[in-house]
């Protein structure tokens, strides 16, 4: 059995679990779980249920008319996860996780966060089921996010300060990974994108994949055929595999990730392991994980997800970078022209979409996943074009 959950763990040559035993031992358990509730009819039901009547599922395949007249080239459609409940993708995952927790029987939920979103997302999942919600969040991050910590505080959740190492995601990581092994009994541990050992990054995309489920159908039902590009940003990875997973066995349809110049982990990143997974990771000159940047706090991770990694080394998806400047002219340029204001993390996308229109032509169609809404980075936006 381990062996064979093992093998369903990798992706060509990366993903996997490098964790120690007692860790293992609690992963296995998961992923037999998670495979056993997966396909269980009553499972399925209660989780459209919630993707439907909670999150505001399915939300539109919007034809941005206006862009598409702007840019000259191919069909613009964009997928609106800034439509749903909290804003962004990120909540479907977590809607998912946690009713997988409930049949496990789990009492308490823990979460790590780097900017707070995933931390917000868990937190309100928790309100609403009436779990015990602890966010390990690094220390530095919670001073440089003290309104996302109030937000999660408000939604019942207590927020865990991580005082050791550098006090960021990373510590918070351990820390979450200590506390599961201590107390997997009743502990479920709602990891936010589609990294880390098995089985999370094939979780994550399962639940992720309603995306790509739906703006499949959507794109059909509108233009009678295929999109021949779907372009997402590229954190972790979990909103670019839900937008891509549909359409991976579709060889007419390129796939595009877009990461930040300043964290290319795809287009510059070596195998290695980070976290208890194989994947492509930038290093320093030490071998180390390289401490990245990035304007948009949820782009901001060295590492990527295993499934990525193998799309990009086989070659059936690209990936590609974008600037920061480019990225803050998106950004307005969505919001002028069709009232949108995207989250810089999604704005990414919509950057790299310009840039691909020109070389294609207006028969052609490129759906853009809007991962999600850009009120929480308005602020910071004004701050940089000050
Ligand atoms: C967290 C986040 C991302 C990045 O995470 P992925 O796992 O790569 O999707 C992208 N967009 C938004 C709006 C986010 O909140």
């Amino acid at each position: 059995m381990d062996q064979q959950l093992k093998q369903e763990g990798y992706f060509g040559e990366f993903g996997g679990s490098f964790v120690p035993p007692e860790l293992q031992e609690v992963l296995s358990y998961l992923s037999e779980q998670f495979y056993k509730f997966r396909d269980d009819p009553e499972f399925k039901e209660e989780l459209r249920y919630y993707l439907s009547e909670y999150v505001g599922r399915e939300n539109p395949l919007t034809y941005a008319e206006r862009l598409t007249k702007a840019w000259g080239g191919p069909k613009i459609y964009l997928k609106r996860e800034d439509l749903n409940h909290t804003g962004a993708h990120k909540i479907n995952n977590a809607i998912g996780q946690i009713l997988l927790a409930k049949r496990m029987g789990a009492k308490r939920i823990i979460a790590e966060t780097g900017a707070g979103q995933h931390g917000v997302a868990t937190a309100t999942a928790c309100a609403m089921f009436k779990m015990e919600c602890i966010i390990y969040m690094g220390a530095e991050d919670t001073r440089r996010q003290a309104l996302n910590v109030f937000r999660m505080e408000l939604l019942g959740a207590t927020v865990v300060p991580v005082h050791k190492g550098q006090g960021r995601l990373k510590d918070a990581v351990d820390e979450a990974l200590d506390d599961l092994v201590r107390n997997y009994k009743n502990t479920f541990y709602l990891l936010g994108s589609a990294v880390g050992p098995h089985p999370f990054p094939t979780m994550v995309k399962h639940f992720q994949a309603i995306i790509s489920e739906e703006s499949k159908r959507q794109i059909v039902e509108k233009e009678g055929r295929l999109p021949d590009a779907v372009v997402a940003c590229t954190g972790g990875g979990s909103n670019a595999i839900g937008a891509f997973a549909h359409y991976i066995d579709e060889p007419s349809v390129r796939l595009i990730g877009v990461e930040p110049d300043q964290a290319p982990s795809l287009t510059q990143g070596v195998p290695s392991i980070i976290h208890g997974f194989k994947c492509l990771v930038l290093l320093d000159e030490e071998g180390q994980p390289k401490k990245t940047y990035s304007i948009a706090a949820g782009l901001d991770y060295p590492g990527i997800g295993p499934e990525h990694s193998h799309l990009k080394v086989s070659g059936r998806a690209e990936y590609a970078t974008v600037t920061n400047e480019e990225v803050l002219e998106a950004f307005q340029e969505l919001s002028r022209t069709e009232g949108i204001i995207p989250a810089l993390e999604s704005a990414h996308a919509v950057a790299y979409a310009k840039q691909l229109a020109p070389t294609m032509s207006e028969d052609q169609i490129i759906i853009v996943n809007l991962s999600g809404r850009g009120d929480k980075d308005v602020e910071q936006v004004y701050q940089m074009l000050k």
